[in-house]
């Protein structure tokens, strides 16, 4: 049977810790280092203007708007809270405010 060298062995070694520290790392950085990473979602974005998307809830006059509802207390929202912006699960690849508000709301359980 051959052997690995130890040197092919060591580097294997030093891989598989790097590439498992990686995951590690992310989550230890939170979800806002995650949102951070994400470019803010445009109001101008196709998807964001179907839903009325606003970056200030106080200013929305949506029909549907329920008074003290935005981002930050909706189930979609995946920032970390206390966090100024965070990802969204209905924009993906893109950061919502957390004071933001779009007709898709809905009370995080
Ligand atoms: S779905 Fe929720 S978190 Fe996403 S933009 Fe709309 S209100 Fe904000």
């Amino acid at each position: 049977m051959n052997e690995i060298p130890s040197s092919r062995r060591r580097f294997l070694v030093n891989l598989a810790v790097a590439a498992s520290a990686v995951p590690l790392g992310a989550r230890l950085l939170g979800g806002n280092a995650i949102a951070q990473s994400l470019p803010a979602l445009p109001v101008d974005n196709a998807q964001a203007k179907a839903l009325a998307y606003a970056e200030d809830a106080t200013t929305v006059k949506h029909p549907s708007f329920k008074a003290g509802s935005d981002c930050a207390n909706c189930q979609f929202f995946q920032g970390a809270p206390g966090t100024s912006e965070g990802p969204c699960a209905l924009f993906p690849g893109h950061s919502v405010k957390a004071k933001g508000w779009c007709s898709a709301w809905a009370k995080k359980a």
